[in-house]
C-alpha cells in the first residue's frame, strides 16, 4: 500500500493520518515484518489491525535453489497454494560494489506459449496481484540480506497481460521501496493495444520487446501469439511508444541454433530496426535449454558473428550472460509443476515431491 492508502487505513481505524506515515516507515524503511513488532503504535491499534486480518506482506519460501554462480531461485507459496518463481542475481562490479537484480514473475504460468519457453509449456493459471509482485522483491532482499538495486519483469508470465498490477507494483517498487525507475525493466513479447496504455504512465523504465525474428513469417513459427499481432504493427507501436515517452525500446532476441541465428538474419534485423527508428539496442540471449525442446543453444562463434553483424550496422548489441543455468533459473527456464494445479494440501508430501523433482532437474 502507498503512504496515502496507509493514511486512509489509519483513518478507517479511527486514528489520525500521521499513523499512516508511521506505518509506511515501519513497513518500507524499517522493514518490520510483524504488526506486533510495530512498538511505536498503540497496542490497541496493533491488535485491531491484526484482528481485521491485516498482515505485512511476506510470501513464504517453499523451496530455494542456489546456483554455483550465486544466483538463487525461490519458489514462493501464494495463498491459494500455487507457487511462483523469483530469481535473485547478484553481480559484483570492478569496484567491489554489489548490484542485486530481482527477476520477478507477473503471472502464475503464462498463456502465450512461446515455443522455446518453459513457462508457456506449463500453461497459465492466474495473474498476480501487486503485492504478490512486490513481495518477490522483498523475499530476494531477505535472502541476500542486501537491497535490490534492479528489477526485471522477466520471470514467469507476460506483464502486459497484467498491466494494472504491474504498473501498481512498479509504483510501489519505485516510490515506496525506492528502486530507481531506470533500474526497472518491463519485458513483453507484444500484446495488442497495451503499449499505448503503458505509454500513458510515462514511466522512466526500460520497455524490452521480445522480437526473436527479423520477419513476420519466421516470428510466427517461434512466437505463436505473433499471428494476432503482426510484426509491422508491433514495430509501429514501439515507435509510437518512443515518441510518446522519449524512452527507447530495447529488443530481446533469443538465438536458436539453425533457426534464427545466421548472419543473414542479423542483417535483416538491422534493416528492420533502421526502418523503424534510430539507435536501437538489441540484447541477444543464447537459448537456454529446456526439457523436451528440440531447439539447440548456438555455438559461441555464431553468437559473436550475429552480434558483430549488428554492431557493424550501428545497432548497439549486448549478449546476455547466462546466469543460474544449473538452478534452472536462467531466462525461460522457470517452470514448476505447481503453476497449473495448486499444491496438494498435505504440504509435506508436496515438499518431498518437489525436492525430488528439483534433484532430478539438477542431476540431469
Ligand atoms: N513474457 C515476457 C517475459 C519473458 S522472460 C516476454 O516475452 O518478453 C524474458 C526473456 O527471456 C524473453 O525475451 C523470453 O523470450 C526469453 N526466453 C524465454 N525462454 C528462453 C529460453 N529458454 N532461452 C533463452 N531465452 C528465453
Amino acid at each position: 500500500m502507498s503512504e496515502l492508502e496507509l493514511q486512509q487505513l489509519a483513518l478507517d481505524f479511527g486514528q489520525q493520518g500521521y499513523r499512516g506515515k508511521q506505518l509506511h516507515h515501519l513497513i518500507y524503511k524499517r522493514k518490520i515484518k510483524e504488526i506486533d513488532e510495530f512498538v511505536q503504535l498503540p497496542q490497541a491499534l496493533r491488535n485491531e489491525l491484526q484482528e481485521a486480518g491485516w498482515k505485512v506482506g511476506r510470501l513464504p519460501v517453499h523451496h530455494m535453489v542456489t546456483s554455483t554462480d550465486g544466483t538463487i531461485k525461490l519458489l514462493l507459496k501464494l495463498v491459494d497454494d500455487r507457487l511462483v518463481e523469483t530469481v535473485g542475481i547478484p553481480v559484483t562490479d570492478e569496484n567491489g560494489s554489489v548490484r542485486l537484480t530481482a527477476c520477478v514473475s507477473s503471472q502464475v504460468g503464462c498463456p502465450l506459449r512461446c515455443s522455446f519457453c518453459a513457462t508457456g509449456k506449463g500453461g497459465f493459471s492466474r495473474n498476480l496481484q501487486r503485492h504478490e509482485i512486490v513481495e518477490q522483491v522483498l523475499a530476494i532482499e531477505d535472502i541476500f540480506k542486501h537491497r535490490v538495486t534492479n528489477v526485471v519483469f522477466m520471470g514467469m508470465g507476460e506483464p502486459m497481460m497484467n498491466l494494472k498490477s504491474v504498473v501498481e507494483a512498479h509504483r510501489c517498487l519505485n516510490k515506496d521501496i525506492q528502486i530507481g525507475q531506470r533500474m526497472i525493466t518491463i519485458s513483453t513479447v507484444g500484446v495488442p493495444n497495451t503499449m499505448k496504455r503503458l505509454a500513458t504512465y510515462k514511466l522512466q523504465s526500460t520497455l524490452a520487446v521480445s522480437l526473436h525474428a527479423p520477419n513476420q513469417k519466421l516470428r510466427e513459427t517461434i512466437v505463436p501469439s505473433a499471428k494476432a499481432y503482426p510484426l509491422e504493427a508491433l514495430m509501429q507501436d514501439c515507435r509510437d511508444y518512443f515518441l510518446e515517452t522519449n524512452r527507447r525500446v530495447s529488443f530481446e532476441y533469443t538465438l536458436l541454433a539453425g533457426v534464427n541465428d545466421s548472419v543473414e538474419h542479423a542483417k535483416e534485423l538491422a534493416e528492420l530496426l533502421h526502418q523503424w527508428g534510430r539507435g536501437h539496442h538489441v540484447n541477444l540471449i543464447p537459448f537456454n535449454p529446456i526439457e523436451g525442446s528440440e531447439y539447440k543453444r548456438p555455438y559461441r562463434k555464431a553468437v559473436i558473428a550475429f552480434s558483430a553483424a549488428l554492431e557493424s550496422r550501428k545497432i548497439t548489441t549486448s549478449v546476455r550472460q547466462t546466469r543460474g543455468l544449473d538452478a534452472s533459473a536462467a531466462c525461460g527456464q522457470l517452470r514448476n509443476e505447481f503453476q497449473k494445479t495448486p499444491l496438494v494440501k498435505d504440504a509435506d508430501a508436496a515438499g518431498a515431491e518437489m525436492q525430488q523433482s528439483q534433484e532430478v532437474a539438477l542431476a540431469s
